[in-house]
């Protein structure tokens, strides 16, 4: 059986304390309250490389930081998708093109794009679990030839829920041997014009007919039911705990492993994470 590897403890790049000021170069609105913002050094350049699943800490100096995975990049850019939630997350949704904020990263480990080449992807996202499994999975799009084929399921509570339209409507469908399934929990006008199916996201799982197989891993995100309920069925599916992969959005603050605020036991989930097979959180839980 091909062994998924993830890499754990990983070191952070450039100044780990000190943010970049960057430029805010392209807002791209997703949902009433999700954006995407496309972030530039002062000078135009990409502020630092990363890999899929790897975290950056986004900074205002009246607000303070928070944590966001970098859901994707471009040559000049790298971009976060965020929710408003709280007092971070409003300021930074009020902030306009041309406008300035602090970058730390990156940081964390990231997912297996490694260890999976050559093998069949099964991504699964519920809601703002979009931005992480996109990086995995648009990395793998970019590379297609390095991995078969590639199941890409969705879903979130409504239509206007939905985000990353773009990549499940227009973008993916055109991508050889890759299926985009899209479910919402309450059906609309809308999502019957698509001909989405209303489901939650496991049931809609089940019916799917994606088999388990040795040469097939899955990578899931979204929230703790979400996780729970899709972990069953990937069980039911006869996927293998050391074939299925997630990343925790576990609270935290530094993002170096000193404050605390997030370890599980003795794993500190921004150093050791947020990258782990579900056979490696049941065993951190099971030690902690
Ligand atoms: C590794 C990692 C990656 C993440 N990636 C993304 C991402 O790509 N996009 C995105 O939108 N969000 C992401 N988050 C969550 C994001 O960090 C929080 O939503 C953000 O810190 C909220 O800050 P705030 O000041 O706006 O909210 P606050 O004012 O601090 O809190 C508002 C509400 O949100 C809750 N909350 C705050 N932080 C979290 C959290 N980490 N998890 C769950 N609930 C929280 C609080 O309990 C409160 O109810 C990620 C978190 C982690 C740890």
């Amino acid at each position: 059986m091909p062994e998924i590897e993830i890499a754990h403890g990983c070191a952070n790049g450039g100044e780990p304390f000190i943010p970049q000021v960057c430029r805010i170069k392209e807002i791209i609105p997703e949902t009433h309250d999700v954006k995407t913002f496309r972030l530039t050094t002062l000078d135009g350049k990409r502020p630092f490389d990363s890999k899929p699943g790897q975290f950056g800490l986004l900074s205002f100096i009246s607000e303070g930081e928070c944590v966001f995975v970098i859901s994707g990049f471009g040559e000049d850019y790298i971009q976060f998708t965020v929710k408003k939630v709280g007092r971070v997350t409003t300021r930074l949704h009020q902030m306009e093109v041309g406008e300035q904020v602090g970058v730390r990263g990156p940081f964390g480990n990231w997912f297996p794009y490694e260890s999976c080449k050559g093998m069949d992807m099964l991504f699964i996202a519920g809601g703002i679990g979009m931005p992480p499994v996109r990086s995995f999975a648009q990395y793998c799009i970019d590379h297609r030839e390095d991995y078969g084929h590639i199941d890409y399921v969705y879903s979130a509570s409504t239509y206007a829920d939905l985000v990353c339209k773009e990549d499940l409507f227009e973008n993916w469908p055109k991508v050889p041997d890759m299926n985009v399934y899209v479910s919402v929990y309450h059906a609309s006008e809308e999502s019957e014009k698509k001909g989405l199916t209303e489901s939650y996201t496991a049931p809609f799982l089940e019916t799917l007919g994606i088999e388990a197989s040795e040469n097939r891993a899955a990578v899931v995100c979204g929230g703790p039911s979400l996780y729970r309920t899709c972990s069953e069925s990937l069980k039911k599916l006869g996927f293998a705990d050391d074939h299925v992969v997630t990343t925790l959005e576990m609270r935290m603050k530094c993002g170096v492993g000193k404050c605390g605020r997030c370890n599980i036991g003795s794993h500190f989930i921004c150093l050791d994470g947020p990258v782990f097979t579900r056979a490696e959180i049941a065993q951190m839980y099971t030690t902690a």
